[in-house]
């Protein structure tokens, strides 16, 4: 059960991280239509041009995660077992969903793997 808890970030806190995961997402926006450009050279390039682009888009869906987990009062709270994640990790960490202690221990198959 997750409890909705705006309490878990100041005001200020919690607007600093959503002006980040804002700056990062357009940052990934733009990275994903450089790359969408790019024509790979030959298969191995073509192999990590994918592999690039993918790794761009789990970016952009985490941050999309954490703008939505703002928006209805979730963010800050840990996905798996609703504690408030420190201020400090989010600012590492701005998309992070979970605390110290549950992102340490595995995740449910079809979650993308930490980048
Ligand atoms: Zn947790």
């Amino acid at each position: 059960m997750i409890t909705t808890n705006t309490e878990l970030l100041s005001h200020a806190q919690l607007r600093e991280l959503t002006r980040e995961l804002s700056v990062e997402l357009a940052r990934v926006q733009r990275r994903m239509a450089l790359a969408a450009d790019e024509t790979p050279a030959d298969d191995r390039e073509l192999v990590e041009h994918t592999e690039h682009q993918q790794a761009l888009a789990v970016q952009r869906e985490q941050l999309t995660h954490a703008l939505d987990r703002v928006s209805d009062g979730r963010y800050g709270a840990c996905i798996g077992c609703g504690a408030a994640i420190p201020f400090g990790k989010l600012l590492l960490q701005p998309d992070a969903e979970r605390c110290s202690a549950c992102a340490t221990t595995p995740v449910p198959a079809g979650t993308p793997p930490p980048l």
